[in-house]
């Protein structure tokens, strides 16, 4: 797909849930994967205590072995963490995950955690969570991160924002997210959009901006987020 369309990219990793038997990604084959022009960045990778138990060294390997490759690749990486942020953000700062920077994607931990993950270069992605009306103490980060540092998302075809909650989730569904940021803080979603697409830009330097048709002739891209 990102080969066929001149305004999607499209990032190399395997997932920590990804339960592999017989072979790990080595540094290595992740490189010679992000050499690929339409490769911007590594992931996701991450950590993941929700949906597996203990023993889990071996996805704490394969984080370390993600943050190398993005640092030897010079791309940044693109971080999933759940119910392990302190294990995710060590293991960022042992591995030197500042030099790659990258995004902490779907966001949905602390002030805190945000300003860590900022600490080391990381801009912090805000799915269709933050429209849900449970969703109290991430509306207060969503107000708080500075927007410069925030990008928005879908990752569909799960989590779609309101008021399409529980439907498959679709890339288009983005405004969703960003017209609730907008409401959180008071600015308008043109704010909202011009700031993700340039921090979208400045993250994943290898996309180009200048996207005007793709591949099929369609007309001028509309670049919302990854
Ligand atoms: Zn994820």
């Amino acid at each position: 797909m990102a080969e066929a369309h001149a305004n999607m990219w499209c990032s190399a990793g395997v997932h920590p849930d990804e339960q592999v038997d017989d072979h790990e990604p080595t540094v290595e084959e992740l490189l010679a994967m992000a050499a690929h022009p339409k490769v911007v960045a590594i992931g996701e990778t991450g950590l993941d205590y929700f949906r597996l138990q203990e023993p889990l060294d071996w996805q704490r390997e394969r984080f370390r072995i993600h943050i190398r490759a993005a640092k030897a690749c010079q791309k940044p990486l693109v971080i999933h963490t759940r119910n392990s942020h302190e294990d995710t953000l060590r293991l960022m700062r042992e591995e030197g995950a500042a030099e790659a920077g990258g995004v902490m994607h779907c966001f949905t931990e602390t002030q805190a955690v945000a300003e860590a993950a900022m600490e080391m270069n990381f801009y912090i992605s805000f799915s269709g969570i933050v429209t849900f009306k449970s969703a109290n103490d991430l509306k207060e980060v969503a107000r708080h991160i500075p927007l410069n540092r925030m990008l928005i998302e879908t990752d569909s075809p799960y989590l779609a924002p309101m008021p399409y909650r529980g439907k498959m989730n679709q890339p288009g569904y983005v405004k969703h997210v960003a017209e609730h940021i907008a409401e959180l803080r008071g600015i308008t979603v043109e704010e909202v959009a011009e700031s993700t697409t340039e921090n979208f830009f400045k993250l994943f330097r290898h996309a180009k901006a200048d996207v005007t048709a793709d591949v099929n002739g369609d007309a001028k891209a509309n670049v919302n987020t990854q």
